[in-house]
């Protein structure tokens, strides 16, 4: 005997406990697997419905309701429901995989492709709770006198130059830093580094060999216009169980040190003087 069977007035409501523990046992099951995280959820999915034949069944035999007619519909039934259920476990995870991409998407900064500022607060938290990390350098950068850049050659040239100093900086930093060097765009023309398992030096050693690359190879733009961009920088350790957000404002401020000293050189917790070569702002200002 089923609800249809019974909605019908083909047969009378008796055993109506059967159904009641028949959902019990089905429920139960179903909670069962879905809070067992180990396996898939396709195999999930399966069991359920295995396991909703099976109840099927000795709901059948403890009713004495076993005949081939009552067995062909429950199989049928069953092939119905696994049919929708496989409709539904493709559905939900295409839209697993589309929150994910989502996920990702709201993490990267649109013109350069790299981590945002919002990217940027969730790996500070995630540092932060993570007492096994303790060498984290931070530092901040900023393209020396882009305003000039967009001023004279207009913000699509702007624009390519920082898609084009977003690149050198990521490929550069991941390619160093494997898995512990990230670039995030703060804002604007500003960008943060956070490096970790690595020492301060480790780190400015390689934005000198960056700076080096900069002042010596000057950028072609789509119109053919060549132009030699320079940035400052500043470099920190972070203190003993400092809080990251403080490590991340003296990065800052040791920032306008080098903006108020000539620009285009690396402040760090060890290297406070502005080193002895040309003046690449001149060069600069000659330059755009
Ligand atoms: P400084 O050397 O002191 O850093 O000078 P600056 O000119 O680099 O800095 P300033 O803060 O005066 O100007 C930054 C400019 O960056 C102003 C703003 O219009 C421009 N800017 C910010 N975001 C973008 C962007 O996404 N694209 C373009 N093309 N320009 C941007
Ligand atoms: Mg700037
Ligand atoms: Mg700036």
């Amino acid at each position: 005997m089923n609800v249809v069977e019974y909605l019908m007035g083909i047969l009378p409501l008796k055993d109506w406990w059967y159904w009641i523990v028949e959902s019990i046992v089905f429920t139960t099951i179903c909670l069962a697997l879905t809070r067992w995280c180990k396996i898939s959820k396709r195999i999930s999915y399966f069991y359920a419905i295995a396991s909703l034949g099976i109840v099927e069944l000795v709901s059948l035999a403890i009713t004495r309701s076993f005949s081939p007619v009552s067995i062909a519909a429950a199989t049928l039934g069953l092939f119905v429901i696994a049919i929708f259920e496989d409709q539904r476990f493709y559905s939900e995870k295409k839209n697993e995989q589309k929150i994910k991409l989502l996920e990702k998407e709201s993490e990267r900064d649109y013109l350069t492709g790299l981590l945002n500022y919002r990217a940027l607060s969730q790996e500070i938290n995630r540092l932060a709770n993570n007492n096994e990390i303790h060498n984290i350098v931070i530092g901040a950068l900023d393209i020396d006198h882009f305003k000039k850049i967009n001023d004279t050659y207009g913000h699509f040239v702007g624009n390519e130059v920082l898609k084009y100093f977003s690149t050198v900086f990521r490929e550069q930093i991941h390619s160093a830093f494997p898995k512990h060097g990230y670039v995030y765009r703060f804002g604007g023309e500003e960008f943060t580094i956070v490096v970790s398992k690595h020492s301060l030096e480790e780190v400015y050693q390689l934005l000198q060999s960056i700076e080096k690359l900069f002042n010596n190879k000057s950028i072609v733009t789509k119109e053919g216009m060549k132009l030699i961009i320079s940035f400052s920088c500043s470099l920190t350790d972070r203190l003993n169980d400092e809080l990251l957000d403080t490590t991340l404002k003296r990065a800052d401020k040791m920032l306008y040190s080098v903006k108020n000293n000539g620009r285009g050189w690396i402040v760090t917790d060890q290297h406070h003087q502005r080193p002895q070569k040309p003046s690449l702002e001149r060069k600069i200002n000659n330059n755009y």
